[in-house]
């Protein structure tokens, strides 16, 4: 999509694939993580997943990253990657407040330094709308993909 397209251009230097506790994984992503993945549900959980929070959720490596991020070759399981990292950057915070956006960019070489914010919160909504990622089981689902 041009306008999403011109706001994000994935760099692959794979910050956001760091640190612990942090991809939720739904039951929806979990049947398509594991289809990828060519096992079962169950074992896609029991392998590659934990309980955190109260919600399933991607290991880290010792390494600190996502058990799936390879340095040089990004994530894995691209086509099987669950629906918070096929969202971002249009999270939830990023949509709703002007100075999340301007952190998510110091954080983030993909986004457009000078994005502003009425057009990335329009066209993050349209976004995620649009691909099937709004998310409404705080449950289950990720907050950040949960808009008011
Ligand atoms: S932090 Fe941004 S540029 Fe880097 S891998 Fe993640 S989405 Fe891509
Ligand atoms: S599933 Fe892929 S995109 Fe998501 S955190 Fe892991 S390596 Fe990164």
């Amino acid at each position: 999509m041009e306008a999403e397209t011109s706001l994000f251009d994935c760099r692959m230097c794979g910050h956001c694939c760091e640190g612990k506790g942090g991809i939720v994984v739904s039951p929806a992503d979990l049947t398509r993580l594991a289809a990828c993945l060519r096992v079962s549900p169950a074992t896609a959980a029991r392998d590659y997943c934990e309980n955190s929070g109260g919600k399933l959720k991607i290991r880290t490596g010792d390494d600190g990253y996502c058990l799936f991020f390879r340095s040089g070759r990004g994530c894995l399981v691209h086509d099987g990657k669950p629906a918070i990292c096929r969202a971002w950057p249009f999270f939830r915070g990023n949509l709703e407040d002007p100075l999340s956006l301007e952190m998510a960019k110091e954080f983030c070489p993909g986004i457009e330094p000078a994005a502003d914010h009425a057009t990335f919160s329009d066209a993050g909504r349209r976004y995620l709308r649009e691909n099937g990622l709004l998310a409404s089981n705080s449950q289950c689902e990720a907050n950040a993909l949960i808009l008011k």
